[in-house]
């Protein structure tokens, strides 16, 4: 394989432990509002396995990856746990082949229908000690609305083998905003999410994505979507609910118990480093972004020809790395640190902003506390509109 543009891969001092990211894109169906990379199959290819294998040992071996200990793993999807058994020993190759800190955040994606209790058990025995579940809502007339593969009963099922399989450390993805869903179903979901103890919370909000079964139905005018009032009303449930339950927000969409909090996405948040590796995967390595191909297939075949499956990279400039930034860090309850931005950029908000920035202050959408500039208590539910004005 040929060397990757090493010039540009130079160490900047004081940056913090980059993330690795592995992309399954694989699931056992396609759900009616998925945009992600993922394709339905019943069985997932052997080639794609291969090929993430021989990319993680490629990474592993380039001089950016030698010179840097990795805080975090993440295993996303699509479904990994699609891959069975196999999934362990993935892990375990990553384990080995990047340096990672004393007790890294090792995390793998799974749908409830796709685990047994002696996977979990030896997902753990390799390390993973992090399950995220993609359980979305406790009732089965709303997965079905949602086109999920499992039921509610499964994801019962799921949480309850994670915690035999020695999980101490779980997070549950719900939605809200869906077809058919009530304040009062969401609140059920919540309550029977919050009766299992997780330790972190994703609640999402349905965005209707443009190419999905789903934006076609809008489109006939065949998909019945919760009015405004009764979303804003679940988003406010929500964040009452979880603080009350010791879950404090400390994302617009993330809740977690102290301690919790996932160190990977922060990381993302943060704008750090990370490397991903399979079909339409993207990385940051010290400010410079490329992706790679999002066909598995194509991924598979360029892999096993002894190409590298890029599909396109840019080096940002430092201004774009600063917007950047402050629109990730705002994501966060407690915002973006101003001494940060101005050691990484030599830039502040108040100065590159200028009017603008005053104008969010005294609407008070945004304030200042202490060091950190973050969304307000009234910006946090306008987030979208707030942050869409700094990109
Ligand atoms: S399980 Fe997730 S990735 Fe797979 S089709 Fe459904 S939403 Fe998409």
């Amino acid at each position: 394989m040929p060397e990757p543009m090493s010039t540009v891969f130079t160490p900047v001092s004081g940056e913090e432990p980059p993330g690795l990211y592995l992309h399954i894109p694989f699931c056992k169906s396609r759900c009616a509002y998925c945009s992600f990379n993922s394709y339905a199959c019943k069985s997932p290819p052997g080639a794609y396995l291969t090929a993430l294998v021989d990319q993680i040992r490629y990474w592993g071996a380039q001089q950016w990856c030698r010179e840097r200990i990795f805080s975090t793993l993440f295993v996303g999807g699509g479904t990994p746990t699609i891959y069975g058994e196999e999934l362990a020993a993935l892990v375990n190759l990553c384990l080995k082949s990047f340096t990672f800190a004393e007790e890294p955040e090792v995390t793998v994606e799974a749908n409830p229908n796709t685990v047994t209790v002696p996977m979990l058990t030896s997902l753990r025995r390799a390390g993973v000690n992090r399950l995220s579940l993609g359980v979305q809502a406790f009732s089965d007339r709303l997965l079905g609305a949602l086109g999920r593969s499992h039921t509610k009963g499964e994801a019962c099922a799921a949480i309850k083998a994670a915690r035999e399989a020695g999980f101490a450390n779980i997070n549950l993805d719900l939605m809200y905003g869906l077809p058919g869903q009530r304040a009062t179903d969401w609140r059920e979901s919540l309550d029977q999410a919050l009766a299992f103890g997780p330790e972190h919370l994703a609640c999402y909000e349905l965005t209707i994505e443009e190419e999905t079964p789903f934006a076609q139905m809008v489109e006939k005018g065949a998909l019945i979507l919760p009015g405004e009032e009764e979303v804003l009303a679940m988003a406010a449930l929500t964040h009452d609910l979880l603080a009350q339950a010791g879950l404090p927000r400390y994302e617009i969409s993330n809740y977690a118990a102290p301690g919790n909090q996932c160190r990977h996405n922060r990381n993302y948040w943060r704008n750090g480093s990370y490397l991903g590796l399979g079909a339409g995967a993207v990385s940051s390595l010290s400010g410079f972004r490329f992706s790679t191909v999002e066909e598995p297939e194509l991924f598979a075949a360029l892999v096993h020809k002894g190409e590298l499956p890029l599909d396109e990279g840019e080096c940002l400039p430092l201004a774009a790395r600063f917007r950047e930034s402050v629109v990730m860090g705002l994501r966060m309850t407690e915002g973006v640190s101003l001494a940060r931005l101005q050691r990484r950029f030599g830039l502040t908000p108040a100065g590159y902003y200028g009017k603008m920035l005053e104008e969010l202050q005294q609407q008070g959408l945004v304030e200042v506390c202490h060091d950190r500039l973050r969304l307000s208590e009234a910006g946090l539910p306008v987030a979208n509109q707030v942050l869409s004005r700094l990109v």
